[in-house]
């Protein structure tokens, strides 16, 4: 008999989980989506809860996990400032004590796993675009260090588990990805201006709005995860994945007026700390690795988030209750 693949997804109720999941049950994979629901939610994967590939666990990672997998994805961790600022001590142990057990948990059963790693490894780049073998400039202390630091954390742990107890690993450093699903109320940039403009609410620019981020559309991102799990043993990374096209945020702010054809107004808000004046990421690397470049240009994927968002809204209207 050919069993299907067994397929972990810690983090899976999340916005690129979701995403995830569906494409591996796509691909006639068996999925087991493990989630807390801390940032995550049920109506991300309510679509696939009667499907027989698919199987939901509420299970926090900060804890033991004892399951028979074949490869693991290991996306559980909030990733929005707002959200991994709120309570940032759990968020330092979702990346490292969940490390610890994803990878225990993978050296008893031998199985892959894919760590979704962040370009805030890089911290506030003094290189232009990000390579991998730039090591960074993170501030150890500051608000944002709880994610920075966990996820850095996180890699040591892969190479160390590779290294030391032969883990096949995939580090991926994942760059700014947006597309139907991001969590309307987690304050990242794309939601929150798509957000705005659509409700005629004033749009915030944090700062002047000249640094600059890459936003790589959901589908080209779990594309490149799909390849990289799939490349030959010992392809463990870091491999940059994300859309090297950079934009500044006023720009980002145009696009989306435009798009949704608002007259909100521009409101300047003071500049968080430690936030990253450049990022782009360079993916040469996963070009010719993975022979993986993301096809999505920002005003396509902007098209298809909008248009979730304002259905999205919409039933929000007619029934408050779902306001989250
Ligand atoms: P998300 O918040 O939508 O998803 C994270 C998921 O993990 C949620 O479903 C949440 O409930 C779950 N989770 C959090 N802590 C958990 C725990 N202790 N145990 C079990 N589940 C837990 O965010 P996302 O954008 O889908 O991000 C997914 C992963 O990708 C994160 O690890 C994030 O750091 C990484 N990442 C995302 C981006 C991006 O632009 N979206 C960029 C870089 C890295
Ligand atoms: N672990 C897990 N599931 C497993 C195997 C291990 O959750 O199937 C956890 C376990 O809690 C352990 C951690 O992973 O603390 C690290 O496991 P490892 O075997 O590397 O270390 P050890 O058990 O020797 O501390
Ligand atoms: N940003 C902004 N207005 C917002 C939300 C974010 O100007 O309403 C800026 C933020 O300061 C940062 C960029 O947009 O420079 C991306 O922010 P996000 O939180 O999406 O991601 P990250 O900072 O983690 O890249």
């Amino acid at each position: 008999m050919m069993l299907r693949k067994r397929v972990l997804v810690a983090g899976g109720a999340g916005f690129l989980g979701s995403h995830l999941c569906e494409r591996l049950i796509e691909r006639g994979c068996d999925v087991l989506c493990v989630d807390n629901f801390f940032t995550g939610t049920k109506d991300n994967i309510s679509h696939l809860l009667s499907h027989p590939q698919f199987e939901l666990m509420r299970h926090d990672i900060t804890f033991p996990l004892y399951v028979e997998v074949d490869e693991i994805y290991n996306l559980a961790c909030p990733a929005s400032p707002i959200h991994y600022q709120h309570d940032p001590v759990q968020t330092t142990k979702a990346s490292v004590i969940g490390a610890i057990n994803l990878l225990g948990l993978a050296k008893r059963v031998g199985a892959k796993i894919l760590q979704a790693s962040t370009s805030e490894v890089y911290g506030d780049p003094e290189v232009h675009p990000q390579t991998e073998d730039y090591r960074g400039n993170v501030n150890p202390i500051g608000p944002r260090a709880c994610y920075d630091e966990g996820k850095r954390c996180a890699e040591t742990l892969f190479f160390d588990y590779y290294r030391q107890h032969r883990v096949e690993i995939r580090v991926a450093r994942i760059f700014n990805t947006y597309g139907p699903r991001m969590h309307p109320n987690d304050g990242r940039v794309v939601s929150n201006f798509i957000v705005q403009a659509l409700n005629g609410n004033s749009i915030t620019v944090y700062g002047d709005g000249q640094q600059t981020r890459s936003f790589c559309y959901v589908d080209d991102l779990i594309e490149g995860f799909l390849r990289f799990m799939a490349a030959p043993s010992g392809t463990t990374g870091p491999m940059n994945l994300g859309n090297p096209t950079e934009f500044t945020i006023l720009e980002l702010t145009e696009a989306v007026l435009a798009k949704v054809g608002s007259d909100s107004k521009l409101e300047f808000r003071e500049l968080p700390a430690d936030d990253p004046t450049r990022r782009r990421p360079n993916i040469e690397q996963a070009h010719r690795v993975l022979g993986w470049e993301p096809e999505t240009p920002l005003d396509q994927g902007l098209d298809r988030t909008i248009a979730y968002f304002r259905e999205l809204l919409e039933e929000q209207g007619r029934n408050p209750r779902l306001v989250s």
